[in-house]
């Protein structure tokens, strides 16, 4: 597909289009509305990204809203978890942040004026008979039974509900619209509803509650909102959204609808990944194998990265699912310029080198980041014991295997040229340990005759090095879509069960105090992150990812 025609932002042109008409005003204002219902992911990432960049573009601004209308599922851990990721992912709503719930006694006022203009009507059917009679897509709904009271009587038993006069689900609140309508929305749908039940904020104030529906229009419009930009499940609710907003004559924003963002491998729904959490199948919602901000900031993403994919993906009308790899090839291209190299050996062999002095350990220079020059130098320590990786060595090499081998001589990175002289099995018949020789005139990494070897390997000193729990990740589902499953059955059967496979190896003595948060690249490994886990002297390791570059390689063959 031709990636220029995706990336047509048609939300951007919509935006030029009404700065230059002045239709919505002479200024840019957006939000982003989360419900205060659980961590925000991925999907969401891509939505702060069109509000608040579209806002940054056009220099205006977006407001954070919370869109807490629902009592019974909204916590303050939602609610800090969502500044912290948006904040880190480089957003800033400066004072703007609002929540709906502070809109409840405004939201009230607007609903008595609907009800003054008959166009709002107190309702006793039950929740039940509600959807009975509202219809189907091929056949009209009904007319409620009490869509005819007087003005007087609605005022009057709308100040009841809100006094508390009414149980659960006794009555609501509802909009006199057209119960013929072909847009089950505007079926005279639902206001208010009655919950006895405390708010996160509101406490106690309030026991009826007002809907999606009737909350968010009307929150744009007081905040001035000139686009309302959200994901095409609103699409069929603009009329509605529309409606209430003409009803009452107040400032009217224009909602725009997009394509949501699906990931293959992914599961996206908040109260999927609730469930993964809830169940404990998942080490919490900041578990680095999380499509969630959080679990991927603890995974090692960068908010460059996020954004940059975010940007590469466009804006869309049409549903689609992107790759996973895609994502993963904007994080490597972040790490491999900024990660400070290092090394580690995730699954450590023991290699003694005869011929250097026991008790000896010299600094050999070794280069941060060859992307970044500025990055400089660090020492790290060689001795006669190291740990190489076992991968690394063969004691009967196939043809292509470059590495070591019995009497094969190979570059140890940044130190000398060693030889294997002898391999050491212990009883049960694995390799224990390797014996080898060093060169010493081949320091920092070149034989002065001009002999080459074929393979450069990693090592630590095995005396020095930091022990290290290092973890690795793969994706959580091993289906493309997770929500493909056999009838009857339920997504989590398709959680990978190797996801998650922890290993204990070695890493550079410098590492031993390294910050949780900061990720480097371990060279030929991968990228691996600082998890919070770390304690003094042990440090633990997220893996990031490998270094090796799917969408690249996906991107190629689609070429070919
Ligand atoms: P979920 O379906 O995961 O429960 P939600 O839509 O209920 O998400 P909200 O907190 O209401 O979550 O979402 C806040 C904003 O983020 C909304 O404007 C919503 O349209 C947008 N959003 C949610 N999921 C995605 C997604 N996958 N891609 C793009 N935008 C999304
Ligand atoms: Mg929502």
């Amino acid at each position: 597909m031709d990636e220029n025609s995706r990336k047509t932002h048609f939300i951007r042109e919509i935006i030029r289009e009404d700065l230059a008409t002045g239709k919505y005003g002479k200024k840019v204002h957006t939000r982003f509305p989360p419900e205060p219902n659980g961590y925000l992911h991925i999907g969401h990432a891509k939505a702060i990204c069109i509000s608040f960049g579209m806002a940054g573009d056009f220099g205006g601004k977006c407001n954070l809203r919370f869109d807490d209308t629902n009592p019974e599922k909204e916590e303050e851990e939602y609610v800090n978890s969502i500044k912290e990721d948006v904040r880190w992912l480089g957003f800033d709503w400066e004072e703007r942040e609002y929540y709906a719930s502070d809109y409840f006694e405004r939201l009230f006022e607007f609903a008595v004026e609907l009800i003054k203009k008959e166009k709002a009507f107190v309702c006793d059917l039950t929740a039940d008979q509600i959807r009975e009679y509202r219809g189907t897509l091929t056949e009209p709904g009904k007319e409620s039974p009490y869509r005819n009271r007087t003005a007087d009587e609605n005022l009057k038993l709308f100040t009841e509900m809100r006094e508390g006069k009414y149980p659960n689900g006794a009555k609501v609140l509802r909009a006199k619209i057209d119960m013929s309508s072909p847009n089950l929305n505007m079926r005279d749908p639902v206001m208010y509803r009655i919950l006895h039940s405390s708010h996160h904020r509101t406490g106690d104030k309030w026991c009826i509650y007002p809907t999606y529906d009737w909350t968010h229009g009307q929150s744009d419009s007081i905040e001035g909102i000139t686009h309302s930009i959200c994901t095409l499940e609103f699409e069929d609710h603009r009329p509605l959204y529309d409606w209430f907003i003409e009803q009452l004559g107040i400032h009217h924003p224009r909602q725009i609808e997009f394509a949501r963002l699906n990931l293959t491998y992914t599961v996206m729904s908040k109260r999927k990944l609730l469930e993964l959490v809830e169940k404990k199948l998942v080490n919490g919602w900041d578990d680095p194998r999380m499509p969630t901000i959080s679990g991927m900031r603890r995974r090692g993403y960068t908010p460059a990265s996020i954004r940059n994919f975010c940007s590469r993906i466009g804006v869309a009308k049409t549903e689609s699912t992107v790759d996973i790899a895609l994502l993963e090839h904007f994080v490597r291209d972040d790490l491999n310029r900024n990660a400070l190299r290092v090394m580690g050996v995730l699954n450590p062999l023991k290699m003694i080198i005869d011929n250097y002095p026991e008790g000896k350990t010299e600094e050999l220079d070794a280069i941060n980041n060859p992307e970044d020059p500025s990055a400089g130098t660090r020492k790290i320590p060689f001795s006669r014991i190291l740990y190489i990786e076992k991968d690394d060595f063969m004691e009967e090499p196939p043809k292509k295997f470059y590495r070591l081998a019995p009497g094969r001589e190979v570059r140890l990175r940044y130190a000398y040229f060693i030889r294997c002289v002898g391999v050491v099995n212990d009883s049960a018949g694995n390799i224990a340990e390797l014996h080898c020789t060093y060169d010493p005139a081949t320091r920092g990494g070149d034989a002065p005759d001009g002999r080459k070897v074929k393979a450069t390997i990693h090592w630590v000193s095995a005396g020095d090095a930091a022990q290290a729990e290092i973890r690795l990740y793969e994706h959580l589902f091993t289906r493309e879509n997770p929500l493909d499953v056999p009838d009857g059955g339920d997504f989590t059967v398709n959680l990978n069960s190797s996801s998650l496979k922890i290993l204990t190896g070695y890493v550079e003595p410098s590492l031993a105090g390294a910050k949780p948060g900061t990720v480097y690249q371990f060279e030929r490994l991968g990228y691996f992150c600082v998890d919070p886990d770390t304690i003094e002297k042990r440090p633990v390791f997220n893996r990031t990812m490998t270094l090796k570059d799917e969408w690249t390689r996906i991107q190629r063959k689609d070429a070919v």
